[in-house]
């Protein structure tokens, strides 16, 4: 038996380790032959937290990638796990908090130097132009420095693929709805939501040979969205439980940071409970709820106990708390909903 030292394991450890760097991390949940699959690249409010990025839901059809926002630390989380983000075609933003577009910049650079072959589509309400314009700007300089160094032999870095091309969808009716896209058998309609003062506010539908998701975007409790979502397989919808939001104010008032209590305070109004959600789930009709964007996740007064409470009383729900790595896949000419995880 011949026995190689510490040194020969170290150097093939180190070897390993470059070849493949994110290995250990990222095993892909086994995929169907054709499916809509839903990866949660981001799960949290806007405070930070450990363990969560910001609002990103991930959905895969047809061989191509798309997202619902593009919160801080989301496009980490998607190379982590070995998602080819270099298919990414579009970003459909549901509104500009900046908790829903923080990393868009990374995404694009990332993509287009992993190879993405066209400009990333940015599709959503008034102000998306000035967002993909103003990262356009942003990364200018940058797109520069990576063509000039690493475009030779066979790699190419072609500057107008690297960019952001933005879309503005009107919507004029408050519960109106509009396709955005519809290509490959992909549709995805956006839905006006309720998130005033953030006006408009979008949700999106994606529809995909026969299966469907829902992701609701930050919104009040708005019932015009169970009727965009009817017939959907499953809705995905942000949650806040406000009776933690409360504790939370008082806790910080009693600290004597009366900026962030009144600024915590003024959150109610314009978010869902974890119950609404619920309700709204069962008038939808969905076969899966899950609720996304939770804002006090890792907070400590968060246990997922609380935050539910109540969740059951209205009826039977198959729901559950998104987790960041989360999967769902649709496969595509069943009715089934499977479940795992990055
Ligand atoms: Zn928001
Ligand atoms: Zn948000």
């Amino acid at each position: 038996m011949i026995s190689m030292g510490w040194l020969g394991r170290m150097a093939l450890a180190l070897a390993g380790a470059m070849l493949f760097p994110l290995a250990a991390q990222a095993q892909a949940p086994a995929a169907p032959a054709d499916a809509l699959r839903v990866i949660f690249c981001g799960t949290s409010g806007p405070l930070p937290i450990p363990n969560r990025a910001k609002a990103c839901t991930a959905i895969q059809a047809g061989g191509a990638l798309f997202l619902v926002d593009a919160g801080p630390e989301s496009t980490k989380n998607l190379m982590m796990w070995r998602v080819p983000v270099a298919t990414v075609k579009a970003v459909f933003i549901t509104h500009l908090h900046s908790d829903h577009i923080g990393d868009l910049g990374e995404l694009n650079l990332q993509s287009w130097v992993a190879g993405r072959p066209q400009p990333l589509a940015v599709i959503g309400p008034a102000g998306v132009d000035k967002l993909a314009a103003g990262f356009n700007l942003a990364y200018e300089t940058d797109h520069g420095f990576r063509k000039a160094h690493h475009e030779h032999d066979g790699v190419k870095l072609p500057l107008a693929a690297g960019v952001l091309k933005a879309t503005v969808v009107t919507i004029p009716a408050p519960d109106g709805t509009a396709v955005v896209w519809n290509e490959g058998g992909l549709k995805v309609t956006a839905i006006r939501v309720a998130h005033d003062p953030v006006t408009p506010a979008f949700g999106y539908r994606f529809d995909y040979k026969g299966r469907s998701v829902v992701v609701s975007g930050d919104t009040r409790k708005w019932p015009p969205l169970a009727v965009a979502a009817k017939g959907a397989d499953v809705l995905i919808h942000e949650a806040q439980n406000n009776a933690m939001t409360r504790q939370m104010a008082q806790g910080l008032k009693r600290l004597g940071n009366d900026r962030m209590s009144s600024i915590m305070a003024d959150t109610v109004s314009y978010h869902t409970e974890p119950v609404e959600a619920a309700d709204l789930a069962r008038a939808t009709g969905v076969k899966a709820l899950v609720l996304s964007h939770l804002t006090q996740a890792g907070l400590p007064m968060f246990t997922p106990e609380a935050f539910t409470k109540g969740m059951d009383a209205g009826g039977k729900l198959d729901w559950r708390l998104a987790q960041d790595g989360m999967t769902i896949d649709l496969p595509v000419g069943s009715d089934e909903v499977r479940f795992g995880k990055y």
